[in-house]
């Protein structure tokens, strides 16, 4: 390939137009070169040519062609939340991401079919979707002179469309609701809007491009109840979880919490509020030294429910096996409708007030100055 290119170059390009001689032009001479050698690498992206001074014999020097596409290892991922450079682009973490967001609910042969898809996606349309990184940032990352930057929304996009897909229908709203979810996309430009509540998306599920022909008109939002709730210090814990299959396991706060946290990520305080859903959770099955499996995941159900709405329906689709989406739309319709009251988690060392005192009983304001009264002389 590349000695036909070289000489049919070299039949429409009289060889004197050809590279001008960098011996000569240092002298402040014009002349020109002719190609003596050409080479190509293992790989096929490189053209290595020696080349001849048409004016003096003895000048020769090697230029080197190689396309301009940007390398894989070159393209670096720009955060939405605050502009700046967080890595390189890699399959292996895009994998890790997609895997997470859609709550495993993807197998591997799906997952190596997205990656490929994105992948190539980038590759091709890097000139249009990248934007070099300024040299600030280059020295920061030890990046090479050509590496350009993308936003993360545009990778989650390419995931989308490429998750788009009939036999992927589960993983795409998953993924959608797992990474739009995480309230930092709030920061970026409409079209890339964040999730957060469930009128937000239905309007992504009802778009054009997505399960338009679904699309319903959205109820108006209603007024929610609220309750603030403080966490108990003594938490009795379940001793024993019986699963489905009958096998008993011994109760482990922390991977409970853990798969609560799974479906809150990057939800405003998820971190907190995991934690705080989890005591909920095990006040309402107090005095249970035996609890199965089932029992646990309906009563997290509810309490997600009260607690997010994106996380709730992430549970909901993972954990009730929901598998059409016109069943995900009538769950997130039905928050809108039939909300429920939200629980409002209180902040560490937030006085508790007691609601269940007679409602008129007490001046509000007055108890809560006594109560600082109170905090301030045990000081
Ligand atoms: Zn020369």
């Amino acid at each position: 390939m590349d000695a036909n290119m070289e000489s049919s170059a070299r039949d429409e390009y009289p060889s004197r137009t050809k590279f001008q001689c960098p011996i000569c032009r240092a002298a402040g001479v014009e002349s020109s070169s002719e190609v003596s050698y050409t080479r190509v690498n293992a790989t096929r992206d490189r053209i290595t040519r020696r080349r001849r001074c048409t004016r003096d014999t003895s000048h020769t020097f090697t230029t080197e062609e190689s396309t301009r596409t940007t390398s894989l290892t070159e393209i670096w991922i720009r955060r939405s939340t605050d502009q700046k450079i967080e890595s390189r682009y890699s399959p292996a973490r895009l994998q890790r991401d997609i895997r997470r967001a859609s709550l495993g609910h993807i197998t591997d042969a799906q997952l190596s079919r997205v990656i490929s898809d994105v992948t190539s996606s980038l590759a091709e349309r890097i000139s249009e979707l990248g934007d070099p990184l300024n040299a600030r940032e280059r020295a920061e990352h030890e990046a090479a002179a050509g590496a350009v930057a993308v936003w993360d929304v545009i990778v989650m996009e390419e995931v989308e469309r490429s998750l788009n897909d009939t036999s992927t229908r589960i993983p795409h709203v998953l993924y959608a609701l797992g990474v739009r979810g995480q309230i930092n996309l709030a920061h970026r430009p409409d079209e890339y809007a964040g999730f957060a509540d469930a009128t937000a998306f239905l309007s992504w599920l009802f778009a054009e491009h997505n399960y338009a022909r679904l699309s319903r008109a959205l109820p108006p939002v209603q007024t929610q109840r609220e309750e603030t709730w403080w966490s108990p210090t003594n938490l009795l814990y379940p001793e024993t979880v019986i699963k489905k299959s009958g096998e008993r396991r011994p109760f482990d706060f922390e991977q409970f919490q853990k798969s609560i946290a799974r479906a809150m990520r990057g939800r405003a305080r998820w971190v907190t509020e995991s934690k705080a859903l989890a005591n909920w959770v095990m006040v309402q099955l107090e005095g249970q030294r035996v609890v199965a499996s089932a029992q646990l995941s309906a009563v997290t159900t509810m309490a997600l429910r009260r607690a997010d709405d994106i996380a709730y329906l992430r549970w909901a689709i993972a954990t009730k096996g929901l598998t059409s989406i016109s069943e995900i739309a009538d769950e997130a319709e039905d928050l809108i409708v039939h909300p429920s009251v939200r629980l409002r988690f209180a902040k560490e060392g937030q006085p508790r007030i007691d609601t269940a005192a007679p409602a008129g009983d007490v001046d509000l304001a007055a108890r809560l100055r006594s109560l600082a009264a109170e905090l301030e002389g045990s000081r």
